[in-house]
């Protein structure tokens, strides 16, 4: 019994069962002699409760007892899978009960009368095979724990999980296949890998799974897109896979066993990548190229046309009155008219061409099919045209033109930036021509634009050296001819060009955002010779002051002007803003609360140069506006014996009826003022009554008209 330890002897359970007590007791003092637990049963019946009561390792059996025989032990031990060895003690002679018992399942035979020694041989056996029996269970059920995690880990596996035969077919596949992808495992084992595979990523795939690879290049890495259950859906895979060889240290063809794989899904992370390249290249509210694009293309398009000795042409569009309608009509509408500018547009052009949006209602486009001018023409000629048709927003017919720049390479330029720069000349030539049309760039438009840009610097200049000056031109009652005002017009003493007028530089004021500065200088003299006339003694004057946008949209536009008056101590009615129905329709719930309290503060409110903007008429109504100016080209067109007078006419009555102060301006002769005194237009203003003059020559002005003298005589003196 060595094979045993002390503690496993006495842990070693005996049971003997046998129906004669001496037989009984024998066996179980020599059983108990070599230090086993044992226990005895009288008969089959009792041994079978035994061993439904607690564990036995062996039972010593007799085969033949009254009633039920030993062979039922056997059957229960073997039916019930107890775990414990059977060795049949009986003194039975014939062979047959033995072999039927060993063919039951008992362990061994042992025949009654047995030498002790042969007993516990016998006993020591079965022990030793209990022994190996739990240790292979044990190992059993250890190697079933450690497969079951294997497969867990496997199967839980974010990752497809695969193997393939020497043919590239599954032999195996996790269960994250059917998750991934819904196609069960089942329904793919013995399929060939190209079953998964779409269409783009076979070459890849048989690249990577059929090639015998070994050393380095075992193991291979690769992108594939693998179908989906739906076949028109494909994911994207990040692929490692493995040559599978038999053994591990043999990496000959020979040995080739298949490939195992891991493929991770790396769909979510290529479509963001994707939305992020989209988003880098493209405008998002047009879904067209964006300048970044827009530049790379030209690059492209520049080199072949070099190497081609060949013509391309950039244009910039820019929509005439977008800002207008985005204005008026609200952002929303203003986004989806330019959308649907863009669609039109896109229909002009050929396969090649690209069309960008570089932000606001700005487009460039890049045509490198173009043979020259002739070609680029007809292009914008098309653009122009299919851009007349009104746009259909929201039950709103809208209209929008466009001006149209064209760089055609090489002339305009040979580089991206030349070009680039060259069109948006042209594209500014067309706009300061009166919009809606195209033009090509010329040599001269650097020209124009390099004396911009020098007129930009020198009204820097002329900031800070004080060359501006304010002049005052005399507004009067038609029919008295009595002085009810005047109005600020600047002027420019520039150094080298004499008198500038602001025709020559109130734009690029505008443009350079100079006229913040500009303006309020006007503004502080305007008040500061007010002041100063006042203080003369004339005390009823008004000024009518020309205020551009940009000063209108600045947040402190209304205090600025109640820090002046109060500074100079003159009262709202002194004071008349000049503005034109554009600055109106920029921003409308915002001017009209500024106007208002403009007018809570007693300062008149005049639109100037009216007739010549985009008039809305139904803002007159909505606006605290006290005064129309008629321009001064309706005036000049009063030809009395010619007619040609229709629209003073119109005007003249609309202000009536809407009982608006009229002012005519630009009325150079008697029959103008004649003409437009029968009308009932209650001031003019015009050379007729006097130019612009300094502040100095306006008090002189002010100061003869107080002593007695008319506007007229004043002008002969
Ligand atoms: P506007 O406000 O319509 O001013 C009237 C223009 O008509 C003035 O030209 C004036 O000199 C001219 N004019 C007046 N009567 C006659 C006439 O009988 N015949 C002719 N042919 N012209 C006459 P000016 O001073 O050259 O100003 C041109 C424009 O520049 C102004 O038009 C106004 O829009 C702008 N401007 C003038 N001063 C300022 C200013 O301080 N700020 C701003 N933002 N714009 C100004
Ligand atoms: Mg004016
Ligand atoms: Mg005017």
């Amino acid at each position: 019994m060595s094979a045993l330890s002390v503690d496993e002897v006495t842990a070693y359970r005996v049971l003997i069962v046998d129906d004669e007590p001496r037989q009984r007791e024998s066996l179980s003092e020599l059983v108990s002699l070599s230090g086993y637990s044992v226990a005895s049963a009288s008969s089959a019946a009792e041994a079978i409760d035994r061993l439904g009561e607690c564990r036995y390792d062996l039972v010593l059996l007799d085969l033949n007892m009254p009633g039920m025989s030993g062979f039922h032990v056997i059957d229960h031990v073997v039916e019930h899978k107890i775990p414990c060895k059977v060795v049949v003690v009986s003194g039975e002679a014939n062979f047959e009960s033995a072999r039927t018992a060993l063919n039951k399942g008992a362990y061994d035979f042992l025949k009654k009368p047995y030498v002790p020694d042969e007993l516990f041989a016998t006993m020591k056996n079965a022990a030793a095979r209990n022994a190996l029996e739990r240790a292979n269970q044990q190992v059993r059920e250890k190697l079933s724990e450690s497969e079951y995690l294997h497969r867990f880990i496997v199967d839980h596996s974010p990752d497809i999980v695969f193997m393939l035969d020497q043919d590239g077919c599954f032999t195996f596949l996790n269960d994250t296949v059917y998750q991934a992808l819904g196609m069960s495992k089942r329904d793919l084992i013995g399929q060939h890998y190209s079953v998964l595979v779409a269409e783009q990523s076979k070459k890849q795939a048989k690249h990577v799974f059929t090639e015998r690879r070994s050393g380095e290049r075992k193991s291979r890495n690769v992108e594939l897109q693998l179908k989906c259950k739906d076949e028109s859906e494909f994911r994207f895979f990040d692929t490692t896979s493995m040559s599978v060889t038999l053994n591990q240290h043999d990496d000959s063809d020979d040995a080739f066993h298949g490939t195992y794989g891991v493929a991770r899904d790396i769909t979510e992370r290529k479509r963001a990548q994707e939305v992020i390249n989209y988003q880098a290249y493209h405008d998002l509210l047009t879904s067209l190229p964006n300048r970044a694009l827009m530049e790379d293309r030209l690059n492209i398009a520049i080199t072949q046309a070099k190497r081609n000795n060949q013509n391309l042409a950039v244009m910039f569009l820019d929509l005439d009155r977008f800002k207008w309608v985005n204005d008026t009509m609200g952002h929303t509408k203003g986004d989806r008219l330019l959308q649907a500018v863009g669609q039109r547009i896109e229909n002009c052009l050929r396969k090649g061409d690209t069309l960008a949006r570089f932000g606001g209602d700005e487009f460039a486009l890049v045509l490198p099919q173009v043979r020259g001018h002739h070609d680029a023409s007809t292009i914008a000629e098309k653009i122009l045209n299919e851009l007349k048709e009104p746009f259909v927003i929201d039950d709103h017919d809208l209209y929008v033109s466009a001006s149209i720049g064209i760089a055609v390479f090489p002339e305009a330029g040979q580089t991206r930036e030349a070009l680039i720069q060259s069109a948006d000349l042209a594209m500014y030539s067309v706009k300061d021509k009166g919009k809606n049309g195209f033009e090509f760039f010329k040599e001269s438009m650097n020209e124009t634009s390099n004396a911009r840009l020098n007129t930009e610097r020198q009204l820097r200049r002329a900031l800070v050296n004080d060359e501006l000056r304010v002049c005052y031109q005399p507004q009067v009652n038609a029919i008295t001819e009595k002085i009810v005002g005047f109005e600020a017009l600047i002027r420019w003493e520039h150094p080298e060009h004499g008198l500038v007028f602001p025709n020559d530089f109130i734009p690029i004021a505008e443009e350079t955002g100079l006229i913040l500065e500009v303006g309020t200088f006007v503004l502080e003299t305007t008040c500061r010779d007010i002041c100063a006339w006042r203080e003369a003694g004339m005390d009823n004057v008004r000024v009518s002051v020309n205020f551009s946008a940009a000063q209108i949209e600045q947040p402190d536009f209304i205090e600025q002007i109640v820090e002046l008056l109060k500074r100079h101590d003159l009262p709202g009615r002194c004071l008349e803003v000049e503005i034109t129905e554009n600055v109106i329709m920029n921003d409308m719930a915002n001017v009209i609360q500024k106007l208002r309290r403009l007018t809570a503060l007693g300062i008149k409110i005049a639109v100037d140069d009216f007739g010549t903007g985009y008039s809305s008429l139904s803002y007159l109504q909505q606006f605290p506006i006290n005064t129309l100016k008629i321009d001064k080209a309706f005036v000049s067109s009063i030809n009395v014996s010619e007619g040609g007078t229709s629209i003073v006419n119109a005007i003249v009555a609309m202000a009536k009826g809407l009982s608006l102060n009229l002012v005519a301006e630009g009325v150079e002769t008697d029959p103008q003022l004649e003409y437009l005194r029968e009308l009932g237009c209650a001031e003019i203003q015009g050379w007729l009554f006097g130019k612009a003059e300094s502040a100095e020559t306006t008090r002189e002005l002010l100061q003869r008209i107080a002593a007695g003298a008319n506007i007229r005589s004043t002008m002969v003196a």
